[in-house]
């Protein structure tokens, strides 16, 4: 027996002629003397009709129950009318089986496959049944199509494909790694990599030119909204190329991804922001442009007025004031609005004010309302409706504390807001994030970090300047931002020994420290490293944002749940003593700190 054409494609095109059509027992409906099945597999449903008249195949379709696998020989034919289902591809048709053979049976399914309210735990724990689910097989077609099309792309542009070690070693880059012991060197222990990106750069400096690789990176971080232990990067790097001419072809590969994948045809150019200006209107680095709201700049205004809580913070050094108006917000009830203050200390902020707009021409009691009136001069009420553009029916909201804080506060309150209130525009809204510090500063040790990783480059007018003055250096590193997520991220690299040296030294890395760990880098760029760049896609929250899931675990296979175990498999699991032996490793008890 062989098979005709997957169940899902089976349409008119079939009418009248015998197929054959393999795949699971979706539905079976037993409608007084005639069975019908919804047979499907990964391209969709069919339906299959066993009537009596045909004693040995009805006999075979009673006994079949939802996830036997089975193969059906049978006619086309036409739905009878007032039946057909316009959904489906195969809507208009029907299979009349002639045979019925099952493949293989099925135990009673853990769920049932169209259950919509499945929590995770057992959507995981039976991942592969929870795989068969429709829509988990068009996502993952989905993710396939996706990363066809960045292959396509980047091989049509000279990118080759090469791989890079699973097995690396520790290297300062930002996360917490995952070591993996050696057992041929005691003692000894390889770290998984966070990301190829040294290999990439010492490929550019081999002379390979343009690399790219689908590839796994893994990161040990504390369980947060949607990370994954191991994840998966589009990684590219290219010689030869200045910022603007990477960001080019990498907007290239974006728009090609979502034209082939979804259909979608993105904006072109992506318009470009400023960091420093995504800070000032939005809060964020991956503002969500469909909300058409914006944070108004009040620091000024506030510097030397009577009211505290605003002074004090626009007089700290590293303090802000900003506002949210929100158009029509007057409307919202008590409790939404307490809703929203109450959010302010989960991003650190103290409080958040906020003043109800009744009449914009009156800036004092009589128009505005809210406890903090009275504390504000008339000028600086005016200044605030000119600035926020406030109108009759509007509140504003207002944050007063350290710039990160706010922004932090006011960038999440933006989002927020403009989905509770439907402000949401449709469509897709791709934006470059350029501009970026180079350096941020621990807000608890005063030490300077990168703000990308350490090998980025500062803008050619931060080239000397960085040492002295980190605080206000830039980088040539840039992210890809689409409807608030970071889809991707990378810059241009340091290609020059003595530069690299320099920032390591910025960053507060000894020499010493700089040989141990990066001595292969330091070496390798020492013989004529080209000028080169690059950028990471994180693929999986790409795809999740093409197919609108809430979370990327929905467009993985086999993930891993937020406190980091492989439900299905049951990892991660102690080892064996003699495991541990041959490793030459002793797991310390719990209370091993005592
Ligand atoms: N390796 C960087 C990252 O994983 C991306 C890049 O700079 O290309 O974030």
């Amino acid at each position: 027996m062989k098979r005709t054409d997957y169940c899902g494609r089976i349409d008119r095109r079939y009418l009248g002629q015998d197929v054959t059509v393999m795949g699971w027992v979706h539905r079976r409906r037993d409608h007084g003397g005639v069975i019908f099945i919804d047979l499907r597999d990964r391209e969709g449903l069919v339906q299959i009709v066993s009537d009596p008249d045909r004693a040995a195949t009805f006999e075979v379709a009673e006994r079949l129950r939802n996830e036997y696998c089975i193969a059906v020989t049978g006619r086309v034919r036409p739905r009878p009318e007032g039946t057909v289902n316009p959904n489906l591809r195969s809507g208009e048709i029907e299979i009349l089986a002639k045979s019925i053979e099952i493949l293989n049976a099925s135990a009673t399914p853990p769920f049932q496959l169209d259950d919509e309210n499945l929590s995770e735990t057992v959507r995981l724990s039976h991942r592969v049944i929870d795989l068969r689910r429709p829509l988990m097989q068009q996502n993952l077609m989905l993710r396939y199509r996706a990363a066809t099309a960045a292959r396509r792309y980047l091989d049509d542009h000279g990118f080759i494909d090469i791989e890079t070690p699973v097995l690396y070693k520790s290297t300062p880059e930002g996360a917490r790694e995952f070591l993996v012991p050696s057992r041929l060197h005691h003692g000894q222990f390889y770290a998984l990599p966070q990301s190829p990106q040294l290999f990439k750069q010492m490929l550019m400096i081999a002379g390979f030119d343009r690399y790219y690789q689908i590839v796994k990176c893994f990161r040990d971080e504390d369980t947060r909204a949607d990370r994954q232990p191991e994840f998966t990067q589009i990684d590219i790097e290219a010689s030869f190329l200045g910022e603007l001419e990477i960001r080019e072809l990498m907007e290239g590969l974006v728009r090609a991804m979502f034209r082939d994948a979804i259909g979608v045809e993105l904006q072109k150019p992506f318009p470009v922001m400023s960091y420093a200006d995504a800070m000032r209107d939005y809060g964020s680095d991956k503002p969500d442009l469909r909300v058409p709201l914006k944070l108004t700049e009040l620091t000024d205004v506030m510097r030397g007025v009577d009211f505290k809580v605003f002074r004090a913070a626009a007089e700290l050094p590293s303090g802000r004031v900003a506002a949210l108006c929100v158009p029509g917000g007057g409307s919202m009830t008590r409790k939404e609005l307490d809703d929203y203050v109450a959010l302010a200390p989960t991003y650190g902020a103290k409080g958040l004010a906020y003043i109800k707009v009744n009449d914009a021409t009156k800036a004092s009691e009589e128009g505005l309302q809210s406890p903090i009136v009275k504390f504000l001069a008339p000028d600086t009420l005016r200044t605030i409706l000119e600035r926020t553009g406030a109108a009759n029916g509007d509140v504003v909201f207002f944050c007063a504390d350290r710039a990160s804080i706010v922004n932090d506060t006011l960038g999440a309150l933006r989002a927020r807001i403009g989905h509770d209130r439907g402000l949401v525009e449709p469509g897709w809204r791709p934006l470059w994030i350029a501009d970026f510090p180079m350096f941020e500063q621990d807000e608890a040790t005063g030490a300077w970090m990168a703000r990308h990783h350490p090998f980025t480059a500062p803008k050619d007018e931060h080239a000397e300047s960085f040492v002295t003055d980190p605080a206000h250096a830039l980088a040539k590193a840039y992210d890809v931002v689409m409807n608030g997520w970071e889809i991707g991220g990378g810059s241009v690299r340091i290609h020059r020994p003595d530069v690299q040296a320099r920032v390591f030294e910025a960053l507060g890395i000894g020499e010493e420290d700089q040989r141990r760990k990066f001595g292969f880098l330091l070496d390798a760029l020492q013989y004529g490293a080209p000028p080169h760049g690059g950028i990471a896609f994180g693929l999986d929250r790409i795809v999740a944002l093409m197919a609108g899931a809430d979370s990327i675990r929905d467009v993985i296979a086999f993930p891993k749940t937020q406190r980091g175990q492989d439900l299905l498999v049951d990892a991660p699991a102690p080892a064996t003593e003699q495991q541990l032996r041959d490793l030459h490793i002793r797991v310390r008890s719990s209370d091993a700190h005592l």
